[in-house]
Parts: C-alpha cells; structure tokens; sequence
C-alpha cells in the first residue's frame, strides 16, 4: 500500500489517499473539502476510489464526505456511531468554522475496535480511539507499520479536549492503550501537520511522551 497527503481546507486537514498497489484501488480518508483537488489526485495517481473512509466527525475532516460520495458512488465508511451528533450538527458546524454550506450523510458503515476495512487487497485494522471526540477512530495498515490517527495524535502534540464529548484522560487512555502496543517504528499521518513516528512521540511529546518505554 503507498499513500499521498493532500491538505484540505483553510485548516490544512491532511485528506489522503490510500492506494492497493495490486489493484489500483484507493479510499479516500477525511475529505474535509476541496474537492478539486483531491479528484486532480486521484486522476494524476489513476486509481479507482473504492470507499471514503472518516476519523472523526469533525467539519475539516467530514466536509466533502457527502458529495465526493454521491459523485463517484462510494460507500462512506466510519467513524464510531458516537460521533453521529457531529456529523449530524453538519449545517452548524459551517456557520460556525465559517466553511460553505455542505450536506450531512448517514455512513453506509458505523465502525468499532477490532473492525476491518479493506482497500483493494490491503487490510486497515481499525481502533476506536475516543477523547478528542467520543467516536473518534484511528486506521492502521500493520504491513507498512502505518496509521492514519486523525486528530488524536500529532507531531509534538495531541488533539484537543475542550470540544463537546472530548474527555484528556480518555484520549491519553486511547494513544496508550491503542497506540503504543503497536511499536514504536510505526509512522503515522495526522490530521494536521507533518508525520511523525510513534518512537519519536513516546520519546518526546509533552502530552504523552515517556522515555522509559522505549528502551
Ligand atoms: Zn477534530
Ligand atoms: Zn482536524
């Protein structure tokens, strides 16, 4: 499996695009919006988008999950059904983010821990990884030793906890008890903001950094 970032928004939400190398096949994870410029990706890799698949039910994340499905008749798959009231406060979350009016969507898929979403030939194991928002899900490709956290986890920090429903000792509980057990060679791509790996955050990130695990 191989993968491109695409920012999205005027938040920089890293869309990407996840590719099954066998099949040419891709899912589209957190469309948060500019729709253009995801299609002009998904046209210079030819691949054939298979499914949308969302973290978490957050405007920058979620923003273009309606249209780019009903415009290429793919099936949305997750997040956690705790995280419905987000999607479906869709119309508010705009006017307040300020974002141009987008449609809510029911998921054709709710997801939970232990789940399996299939890109191509490739298997996502999924975590449900609540605290930053209660439905919160991460997307893990064991294969390449990837994860696609979403707002849970960033470079140097970690997703905010002020928002409705989101809970710090939770989302600490989510990174690790979901997280770190996978390994620290484990790269990830965040919802914002470049990669990291979760050796270097157990290492260094204020919020959840620990030395003593790595040795
Ligand atoms: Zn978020
Ligand atoms: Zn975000």
């Amino acid at each position: 499996m191989r993968f491109c970032i695409i920012p999205v928004t005027a938040y920089q939400q890293n869309c990407s695009l996840l590719i099954c190398e066998q099949s040419h096949k891709a899912a589209i994870v957190d469309p948060g919006g500019d729709i253009d410029m995801i299609l002009k990706i998904i046209n210079r890799e030819n691949v054939l988008p298979e499914s949308i698949l969302i973290t978490h039910g957050h405007l920058d994340h979620i923003g273009a999950a309606a249209e780019l499905a009903a415009l290429l008749s793919i099936p949305v798959i997750g997040p956690h059904q705790d995280d419905q009231f987000w999607i479906d406060a869709i119309p508010e979350q705009c006017r307040t983010f300020r974002f141009p009016a987008c449609d809510s969507f029911t998921p054709s898929r709710w997801l939970s821990q232990g789940d399996i979403v299939k890109v191509g030939e490739e298997i996502l194991d999924v975590f449900h990884c609540p605290g930053h928002t209660p439905g919160h899900v991460v997307f893990v490709h064991r294969n390449t030793k990837l994860a696609i956290v979403g707002d849970v986890l960033f470079k140097g920090s970690i997703g905010r906890t002020d928002l409705p429903k989101g809970d710090f000792n939770t989302l600490i509980n989510s990174i690790k008890n979901n997280l770190w057990p996978l390994g620290k060679e484990f790269s990830f791509i965040p919802g914002h903001g470049p990669m990291s790996t979760f050796g270097e955050e157990m290492r260094s990130n204020p919020f959840v950094g620990n030395a003593s695990l790595i040795d």
